[in-house]
């Protein structure tokens, strides 16, 4: 069936088959072309034209292509789309094949492996990982093939290892297909990335990059993601860092629900950064810098002492305002060292690549004699790490010129005196300029001819250019015509075309010698890639600490000190981000007071009055300290905490189709499964989708078993006015509100928390400044307390069956019959369910109906 169609459309049949996967990019001259189902989708996705061609079938083949020059754009939006785009490259000279044109493919770029682009942010790393799995236990690696890192860990549960790719926000996973659909449902869902399979799992080739693993499974895992990496790429990835195993308790666990609720690195409803955490804490002046800071926040520590060294150097930098601004000046000079050793490996720098990197070596010095400057000693040792790559400075230095052109096939990138032989081709060339200057001018006395001219251009090379009028002057037979313009004529002499064979020459001969000398420079900058990662990763540590410390003192932070007794005391706490947003001058800052004895704190008060902020702020604070950066409050003493659950405001998951409901008690579920008593759970309006009774014993329940099982610190938010009664029962709740105000006929939110519960009648009190008539007011007031005398009766734990609350009273049958109606409509109405406005809405509607 291959044989209907000519030769070049069946090569590339036979490339295609190897890259079913992926839209295939066929060279041929000047285009890409694509063919069959590839030129039908991709014309579609493009927005390009379809055409087609004879290929030797009876039917013409769909066919649809872009320019090579500006393939880039177009390989973006496909792999932007979610695809795979493999490029088949001629590979021989056309002009001196034999039969079909040898091709083969050079890379296949997806979304895992872009290297440059729209995908690719300055600040972000741009992860692929390998999934693995064996029995019960799972791996993951997860690689930033732009800065060459790897990072692997394992897991017990798929969710577990689920999260985690979610936190890295992973392009692609590489797995080999043993999944079940579900599973693969999940990771697209969840992940947003695509799956691509590799088999091969052999270790023995990157051994190198793998001494540090141990585990068996991550070792497979891993040699799988390098051998994707190596035939998809197919190049020296010399940029390549060994992998880093890690251990997920080494860090404080904040499952992907959480960190999305708190807005660590986006916010929910934008995605993008400007208002999360992120956003408010970047002060790095390098791309390194921002990428580790994400990278920080999205693992804070538990190990007291790191944290502690981190907030140390922050503290220093603090000390030192002088110090600490020269430094954030000259580190804005350092360029993304990281990225640029990938580049080199991946062999996509230029000469202006180079320069930069010089320049970023040379601000290296500096850094170190400013950080000598400061005292302390994690400072000292931060600056002795730091290695300025002297030889290589001085060799970027010695070849290369400031400001060299962007092609490095076109010369004029190397220094003179680098390179003798190079050195006397330039002078040839010069000396040939020099020799055409003097030659025009003994042309023009030989000839008299002021206006003669000597020019160049690619096509006819030099020339001599007389102006028609003046042509009679030339001396018969010295002079060949060349080409005849309006007014005038050009020539050429033997000794000018003598002359101009060597300068082209010289000319040549230089760009191929600076090409090579070029090339060599990279060779030489690739021994250095080890080198300038660990550089790399310096600087980033230094860029994120003078982050933290430029942070901490504009926005007012303090550092924190950790306590081991489960000590949680909070003064004047603050949320960053609202309060950055607002006006610093308006927002209300709060206490946190949560003794050893204190485990859970009760929250009520109105809607919009603060309570999730309330809550918010505690775990931002939290996470702040534990990444080891000072927190926004007067005083902070706080817990380590392993663990941050939360259950705050509207989750959608609209990817597994799960109600709201069931989403809030799958992330109920995932907190009181796994917290401990070193972990921080926040739970906002629990049990709020669902009928009132059931929400009510269900945060009852939850309440109940957190606090008798679990200890864990909890700040529970709940419109359930009858829970606060627990604190009577259950000794470590503590019931606090926050607070709302009649202000001139208005209600105030003062958005500070106080102890004790909220005041119950609050709803009927903003339909009283509402200007509702008193008789509906008073009448309102009066079934509140019938309601409430009749349920507020939460069950006190007692042995065995818990019972709730009683059942409704039926309606009295002496009453008449429409006061009857009005009694059981009223009774139907969930007042604590109901907005303030609801409430003002529905007594409107039931005055009406009387
Ligand atoms: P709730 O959870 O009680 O419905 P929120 O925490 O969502 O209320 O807060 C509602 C709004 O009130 C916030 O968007 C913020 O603008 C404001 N707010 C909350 N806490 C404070 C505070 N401590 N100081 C000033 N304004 C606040």
């Amino acid at each position: 069936m291959m044989a209907q169609y000519t030769p070049m459309i069946q090569q590339y049949l036979r490339v295609k088959a190897d890259y079913e996967d992926a839209f295939l990019f066929f060279r041929l001259g000047d285009f890409y072309e694509m063919f069959f189902d590839d030129a039908l989708k991709a014309s579609q996705i493009l927005e390009i034209t379809l055409t087609s061609r004879d290929g030797g079938s009876e039917d013409r083949i769909p066919m649809c292509g872009v320019p090579y020059h500006s393939a880039k754009g177009y390989i973006e939006r496909l792999i932007e789309a979610g695809h795979k785009v493999a490029i088949c490259e001629q590979r021989e000279d056309p002009k001196q094949a034999k039969g079909v044109i040898k091709r083969e493919v050079v890379q296949v770029i997806t979304p895992g492996t872009m290297m440059e682009g729209a995908g690719i942010q300055e600040k972000e790393n741009h992860y692929l990982a390998s999934f693995e799995r064996s029995g019960s236990e799972y791996a993951i690696a997860a690689a930033d093939l732009t800065t060459g890192e790897c990072r692997t860990a394992v897991f017990q549960s798929f969710d577990g290892a689920l999260h985690e790719l979610a936190a890295y926000g992973v392009k692609e996973v590489i797995t080999n297909g043993t999944w079940t659909e579900n599973e693969i449902k999940q990771m697209i869902g969840r992940l947003g990335a695509v799956i691509s399979v590799e088999e091969n799992t052999d270790e023995f080739e990157f051994d190198a990059l793998m001494t540090k693993l141990t585990h068996s499974l991550l070792r497979k895992g891993t040699a799988r993601l390098y051998h994707y990496l190596h035939r998809t790429q197919k190049r020296n990835l010399d940029h390549l860092q060994p992998a880093e195993q890690y251990e997920i308790r080494d860090y404080m666990n904040i499952d992907y629900f959480s960190k999305r609720n708190l807005e660590l690195t986006e916010t929910i409803r934008s995605k993008g950064r400007k208002g999360s955490l992120l956003w408010l804490l970047d002060e790095t002046k390098t791309a390194m810098g921002g990428r580790l800071l994400k990278q920080w926040i999205d693992r804070p520590l538990l190990n007291e002492a790191d944290i502690n060294r981190r907030l140390d150097i922050v503290e220093t930098f603090m000390a030192n305002f002088f110090e600490r601004e020269e430094l954030r000046e000259q580190l804005k000079e350092v360029y993304d060292l990281e990225r640029l050793a990938g580049r080199v490996a991946f062999g996509n720098v230029n000469a202006r690549d180079l320069v930069q990197l010089k320049k970023s070596l040379g601000q290296i010095p500096l850094l170190t004699n400013l950080l000598k400057k400061i005292n302390g000693d994690e400072v000292q040792q931060l600056a002795d790490k730091l290695d300025p790559c002297t030889e290589l400075y001085d060799l970027l230095d010695r070849a290369l010129i400031h400001e060299p052109p962007i092609s490095v096939k076109e010369g004029g990138m190397i220094k003179d005196g680098f390179h003798t032989q190079l050195d006397e081709y330039r002078d040839a060339a010069r000396n040939g300029k020099q020799w055409i200057a003097e030659l025009e001018k003994e042309e023009r006395e030989k000839t008299g001819i002021k206006s003669l001219k000597i020019g160049y251009n690619r096509i006819f090379g030099y020339y001599i250019e007389v102006t028609k009028a003046n042509l009679h002057f030339l001396e018969e037979g010295r002079y060949e015509r060349k080409q005849t313009l309006a007014n005038c004529e050009r020539f050429v002499t033997p000794e000018l075309k003598e002359k101009e064979t060597l300068i082209l020459e010289a000319n040549d001969q230089m760009m191929e010698l600076e090409y090579e000398l070029f090339s060599q420079l990279r060779e030489k900058v690739k021994e250095f890639i080890s080198r300038l990662q660990h550089l790399a990763r310096t600087v980033s540590e230094i860029d994120v600490l003078q982050c933290f410390a430029a942070i901490s003192e504009s926005r007012r932070f303090v550092r924190p000190v950790f306590s081991q007794d489960r000590t949680m005391i909070i003064e004047e706490g603050r949320h960053p981000v609202v309060e950055k947003v607002m006006d610093a001058q308006l927002f209300v800052p709060n206490n946190c007071l949560m003794g050893p004895e204190r485990d859970m704190l009760l929250i009520t008060g109105p809607n919009m009055s603060g309570k999730s902020t309330y809550m918010r702020q505690t775990a931002l604070i939290s996470i702040l300290a534990q990444i080891g950066c000072y927190v926004p409050a007067e005083k902070a003493i706080l817990p380590i905490f392993d663990q941050i659950f939360t259950r705050i405001g509207a989750a959608d998951d609209l990817v597994s189709g799960q109600s709201t409901f069931m989403v809030e008690m799958l992330e109920a579920k995932h907190a009181i499964v796994n917290a401990t008593d070193r972990s921080l759970i926040l739970f906002d309006e629990i049990g709020r989708g669902t009928s009132t009774y059931d929400g009510m014993a269900l945060a009852q329940a939850m309440i109940e078993y957190i606090h008798t099982n679990i200890k864990a610190k909890t700040l529970f938010s709940t419109h359930y006015h009858e829970l606060t009664v627990l604190d009577q029962s259950l000794t470590h709740v503590q019931n606090v509100h926050v607070t709302a105000a009649e202000q001139n006929g208005k209600v105030v939110f003062l958005h500070k928390v106080k102890d004790g519960a909220a005041d119950k009648s609050y709803g009927i009190h903003v339909a009283q400044l509402a200007g509702l008539p008193e008789d509906v007011i008073a009448r309102a007031d009066e079934l509140l307390h019938s309601l409430e005398n009749k349920k507020d009766k939460p069950a006190v734990v007692n042995e065995g069956q818990l019972s709730f609350f009683d059942e409704p009273e039926p309606v009295k049958e002496t009453a008449p019959k429409e006061e009857q109606s009005l009694i059981s409509t009223l009774l139907s109405y969930d007042i604590m369910e109901m907005t303030p406005l609801e409430a003002m809405n529905t007594l409107y509607a039931l005055q009406k109906s009387v």
